[in-house]
């Protein structure tokens, strides 16, 4: 008898000590790297969205950034990953989701940090290099390259409605629901794709006939007019309500933003 309650005492000695060892392990890797002493004055510094918040909507987003940067991996490839770039794609992956509270990038699971730009078979050699970043498919499925000199100017420039790593990210969301349409059906409610789909289509069409404010990339396709209109709306949403009052209320919708 009293050899069972020893065996039984070494066994639950032995849960136990997994159980901790386990807790501990579960701890560090939800802690992942943590954010860089000064995020608060990088953030401040280099993003406007975060500037615009109050104090408890900045606390709401460095939080969320904490967590995207938790979850995925950053990697430079011959570049070196400095903190700010590391925040500046926590910032761009938060921004278009802000007002999505349960939001998470499951289809993301790394994002490469280029140099300078490269083309379509990732050579950053090439003298063709017209690509800034880019939403990954095939064996790339999950990774997202984005170049650090795009990254940083679409942060120093906020003025311009253009943002590479907030285009990026409206990739990733357009293509959750399994196609990179210009339609999030994710998170935009039924009843409005039909509207949002003519809306794009007209909106593309009138682009390509007399031009616009808009980035023309974005007349490419719907994927990339969705790309591109979503850079607008985070970075000039006051132009843009000015000037396509419909796409802005649109957006609103698809974002669930209220300004
Ligand atoms: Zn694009």
């Amino acid at each position: 008898m009293v050899i069972v309650f020893q065996i039984l005492f070494v066994l639950v000695l032995i849960l136990i000590i997994i159980l901790f060892v386990f807790r501990i392990r579960l701890k560090r890797t939800s802690e992942g790297i943590p954010l860089p002493e000064n995020y608060r004055e990088l953030l401040h510094d280099y993003v406007k969205f975060y500037r615009q918040l109050d104090e408890k909507g900045k606390e709401m987003f460095e939080k969320r950034v904490e967590h995207f940067l938790t979850a995925v991996q950053i990697t430079g490839v011959n570049a070196a990953v400095e903190d700010i770039d590391r925040l500046l794609i926590g910032a761009g992956a938060i921004i278009p989701v802000y007002g999505i509270a349960d939001w998470q990038y499951i289809n993301l699971h790394e994002v490469l940090l280029y140099p300078g730009t490269f083309n379509a078979d990732f050579d950053q050699g090439g003298s063709d290099r017209p690509i800034t970043g880019m939403v990954g498919h095939g064996a790339m499925q999950h990774v997202m390259i984005i170049t650090k000199w795009e990254l940083r100017q679409g942060f120093i420039n906020s003025n311009d409605a253009r943002n590479t790593a907030i285009h990026e990210f409206a990739h990733l969301i357009d293509k959750m629901d399994g196609t990179m349409d210009g339609v999030p059906e994710i998170i935009l409610e039924r009843k409005y794709t039909d509207r949002w789909k003519n809306l794009m289509d007209s909106t593309i069409g009138r682009m390509k006939n007399y031009g616009s404010d808009i980035d023309m990339y974005g007349s490419t396709n719907p994927a990339e007019f969705f790309a591109v209109i979503s850079e607008y709306f985070f970075e000039q949403p006051g132009l843009l309500k000015a000037n396509h009052a419909e796409l802005y209320e649109m957006l609103g919708r698809i974002y669930k933003t209220e300004r």
